[in-house]
C-alpha cells in the first residue's frame, strides 16, 4: 500500500468515527479529503451521499438517489448502523414521489391525486414491517413502510372522497370509511374523529331554511349560515329539519340558496370596495396638492428669510 493509500484509508476512518459520534460535518470533510487522496470506494461515495443528504432531508433525493445507484446492493457501517444502497435508493424514489403525491393532493382534491396517493402507499406497503432507515436516522423516528403506507393510504381515500362529494355522496362516504380504516390502524384518534364526522354529515338530509328543498350532505349541498331566530320564529320551526338542532343562532341552507345569498353579498362587498377605493385616491389627491402647496410656501419663506440675513450681514 503506497504512503497516499494510507493516508485515504486513515481519512476514510477517521470520517467513519466521526458519525459515529455524531460529528457530521467534521466526518464529510474527512471523506472529501479521503476522495482527493484517491479512495474511490463505493463505500465513500456512498457516506458522503448520506452526509450531504441529512441537513436538508428530505429534500435533495434524486441526487442522492442517483449516487446510490451507481453502487447497487454495498452494504456500509454509517455510525453504528449497517445500511444498504439499493435499500437507500428506494426509499429515496419512493420519499420523492409521496411528497410530491401529498403536495398535489393538498392543493387539488381530484380522482387523479388521491389514486397516486393509493399506488404509492401501495409500493410502501410491500416494504412490510422493515423500518424506514432514513427516517430512523435523520429524523430519529421508527416507522415501518406498513405504517408510512397506512397514512398515505388515509390521505388517498379522503383525497378520493373529497373529489366525489359534489357529484356522489354516498360514493363520498364509502371513500370516507375506507380513510378512517386505515387512519384507525394508524391509531390517530383525530384523523378518526376528522373522518366521522365527515360521514355523518354527508348523509343527512334537512329541508332548506330558504326554499324548503330536501337536501343531503352537510357542508356539501347544504350550509350553515349565521342567522338571528326569535323565539316566536322558533317556537314555530321543525328543529330536526331546518336548523342545528344544538345551535338556534344558524339556518340550514341549499348550496343554491347559500351561493346566490353569497354571490349577492360578494357584488355588494365589492361595490363597497370600489366606493372606499374611490375615496381614498381623492383624498390622497387632496392631501398631496396641499402638501405641494404647503412645500412651495415653506420654500418662499426659506428664500425670504435668506434674504434678509444676506441684507443684514
Ligand atoms: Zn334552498
Amino acid at each position: 500500500m503506497s504512503r497516499k493509500d494510507r493516508k485515504a484509508a486513515e481519512k476514510f476512518d477517521k470520517g467513519s468515527n466521526l458519525i459515529s459520534q455524531g460529528k457530521f460535518d467534521d466526518a464529510l470533510k474527512n471523506l472529501d479529503k479521503s476522495i482527493k487522496k484517491g479512495n474511490c470506494s463505493p463505500d465513500v461515495y456512498i457516506l458522503k451521499a448520506m452526509l450531504e443528504l441529512r441537513p436538508v432531508y428530505p429534500g435533495h433525493l434524486q441526487a442522492a438517489k442517483e449516487v446510490f445507484d451507481k453502487y447497487p446492493g454495498i452494504d456500509v457501517e454509517y455510525g453504528n448502523f449497517t445500511v444498504n444502497s439499493s435499500k437507500l435508493s428506494l426509499e429515496c424514489e419512493l420519499l420523492d414521489i409521496a411528497l410530491a403525491c401529498l403536495v398535489a393532493a393538498d392543493k387539488d382534491k381530484t380522482v387523479e391525486n388521491g389514486q397516486a396517493l393509493i399506488q404509492i402507499a401501495n409500493r410502501y406497503a410491500e416494504i412490510g414491517d422493515d423500518n424506514l432507515i432514513l427516517e430512523n436516522l435523520f429524523k430519529n423516528t421508527t416507522v415501518s413502510g406498513r405504517n408510512y403506507s397506512l397514512t398515505l393510504f388515509a390521505r388517498g381515500y379522503e383525497t378520493l372522497s373529497e373529489a366525489v362529494k359534489w357529484d356522489d355522496p354516498k360514493k363520498a362516504a364509502e371513500y370516507m370509511q375506507q380513510a378512517l380504516f386505515y387512519n384507525q390502524d394508524r391509531e390517530n384518534a383525530e384523523d378518526v374523529a376528522k373522518n366521522k364526522e365527515f360521514i355523518d354529515g354527508v348523509s343527512k338530509t334537512v329541508h332548506c331554511w330558504f326554499c324548503g328543498k330536501e337536501v343531503v350532505g352537510r357542508n356539501v349541498h347544504f350550509v350553515p349560515m349565521y342567522s338571528k331566530i326569535t323565539e316566536p320564529i322558533l317556537s314555530q320551526t321543525d328543529l330536526e329539519a331546518t336548523i342545528p338542532t344544538n345551535d338556534a343562532q344558524y339556518v340550514y341552507a341549499c348550496r343554491a340558496c347559500y351561493s346566490a345569498i353569497d354571490f349577492n353579498g360578494y357584488k355588494h362587498f365589492k361595490k363597497a370596495c370600489e366606493y372606499t377605493d374611490g375615496k381614498i385616491s381623492e383624498l390622497k389627491a387632496y392631501t398631496d396638492a396641499r402638501c405641494n402647496d404647503l412645500q412651495g410656501q415653506v420654500n418662499n419663506l426659506v428664500d425670504a428669510v435668506n434674504s434678509i440675513n444676506r441684507r443684514l450681514r
